[in-house]
């Protein structure tokens, strides 16, 4: 997409929106302005950046881990941006480093006799590992995980941006603003067909004039199915078409009311879900290695839990778990942390090193990862509505997927086409016809 191409005008850069300040608007912000293109870019964000999972995950990388999945070429290729942004961001900056990675498996109470299999000692299993573990296995070395501190490397990247001209905006979208649009032109409609294509992005009751617009909202993105519709050729009301687009400040109640009534969806099976996770930063009295421990936790009742445990660079230690099914709630400001389920966590954690059963608790936190039905990520264009792009559903590997996803989305927009991986599998156009079967991640 070379201009905008409205109104005769010879806009050079398209006027990008990216909907949505986690690590994947981000991530596409910073490639964008790699591209040269930061001027043209507008990141909104309705809380602060990195507010919700984007700035609560734990930030380990795989390099291999996705590889019997489709999303293998695509994970192999961020963990070697992941490489690239260190440098270039600088490695302290983002808590980049690359780390040890085990799995470990623990008791509450250790098999009768009192011998539980002591695996301390062993280079493996470093000494602040302490507790009754009764299996462990290595699982990544240096040379294939690595870890950054989630929140840092997302702001590092807007900041990135923003220094060479992207604009960060306050503010909830509400909408899209689309018109009409032949196909063939420079709208992303096939040719011989009619379709839409962006114009605007409804920003807090005020259209932003755009000639893209990105949806990255994370678990919220599901909301875009209703902002995607054919238009009056399809049978909507829509009045967004006639003379509205690229007017800047106009209030946009009437445009927004208009898309959301009537017409069809043109992706009527997008449906993105949310994870819920609790999560709680420790900070122990003595140093922890790079040791990442994916655990398995049987307590003496029998109940088996499985949280990971993340030792960060700046001393602290994060640890996640107690997964929840519930409904995402309607922003991130909302989403309610629960004490009690910290305390598990923290009681597992401590259980298995002594080291963080009494450290203080610097953060306790919750957050939903995107899942899409298929529990693949959803990247590309919105077939037949010239200019919207999806990025979202990146499940548990959200971090580690970002800076692939953020780079091709900016070679599809300047260039029409992602060329450093195959991203097919992705495509927002499976949504199109209903929901998809569930392939599996
Ligand atoms: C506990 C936990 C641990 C994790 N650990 C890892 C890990 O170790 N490694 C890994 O690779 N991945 C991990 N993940 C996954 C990863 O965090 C997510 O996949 C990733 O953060 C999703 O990023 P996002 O930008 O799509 O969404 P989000 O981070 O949810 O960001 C979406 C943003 O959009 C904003 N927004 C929403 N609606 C609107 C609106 N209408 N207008 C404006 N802004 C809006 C939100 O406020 C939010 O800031 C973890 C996830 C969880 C929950």
């Amino acid at each position: 997409m070379a201009s905008g191409g409205q109104g005769g005008s010879e806009r050079t850069a398209p006027r990008i929106v990216i909907c949505g300040g986690g690590i994947i608007g981000a991530a596409t912000a910073y490639y964008l302005a790699e591209k040269g293109l930061a001027e043209a870019v507008t990141v909104v964000e309705r809380h602060e950046p990195a507010c919700a999972a984007s700035g609560k995950a734990g930030g380990f990388l795989a390099l291999d881990w996705n590889d019997s999945s489709q999303v293998g070429p695509l994970a192999r290729l961020s963990y070697r941006l992941h490489e690239q942004l260190a440098k270039q961001l600088g490695a302290e900056r983002v808590g980049y480093r690359t780390v040890y990675t085990v799995q470990v498996v623990g008791v509450e109470k250790p098999p009768a006799g009192g011998s539980s299999r002591r695996l301390r000692g062993s280079e493996k299993l470093p000494d602040w590992v302490d507790g009754h573990v009764v299996e462990m296995s290595e699982m990544g070395s240096p040379a294939d995980t690595a870890q950054v501190h989630p929140h840092k490397l997302t702001t590092a990247l807007l900041e990135s941006a923003v220094t060479r001209g992207s604009r960060l905006l306050q503010g909830c979208v509400e909408g899209l603003q689309l018109e009409e649009a032949a196909g063939g032109d420079d709208t992303g409609v096939e040719e011989g067909k009619s379709g839409r294509r962006v114009t605007g992005v409804v920003v807090d009751g005020v259209v932003v004039p755009a000639d893209v617009a990105v949806i990255a909202m994370g678990p919220w993105s599901g909301v875009a199915r209703e902002w995607l519709r054919a238009g009056a050729g399809s049978g909507s009301g829509s009045g967004s078409g006639s003379g509205s687009s690229g007017v800047t400040g106009k209030r946009a109640s009437s445009v927004v009311a208009a898309e959301s009534s009537g017409s069809r969806s043109l992706l009527p099976g997008l449906t993105i879900t949310g994870q819920k996770y609790h999560s709680v930063v420790l900070r122990p009295h003595k140093p922890v290695t790079n040791h990442m421990l994916f655990t398995g936790f049987k307590y003496a009742s029998g109940r088996v839990v499985e949280p990971e445990v993340y030792p960060r660079p700046d001393g602290t230690v994060y640890v996640c778990g107690e997964p929840q099914a519930l409904p995402v709630p309607s922003n991130a400001a909302e989403v309610h942390v629960e004490e009690q389920l910290g305390d598990n966590i923290r009681m597992v954690a401590g259980s298995l090193a002594s080291c963080l059963a009494q450290a203080p608790v610097e953060t306790l936190q919750a957050c939903y990862l995107p899942c899409a039905p298929d529990s693949l990520p959803v990247i590309g264009p919105v077939p037949h509505c010239g200019g919207a792009f999806l990025a979202t559903g990146h499940t548990c590997w959200g971090i580690l997927n970002a800076p692939a996803t953020g780079l091709v989305l900016a070679e599809m927009i300047t260039e029409g086409r992602a060329s450093s991986c195959d991203v097919a599998a992705f495509s927002p156009s499976r949504f199109a016809g209903g929901r998809p079967g569930n392939a599996g991640a």
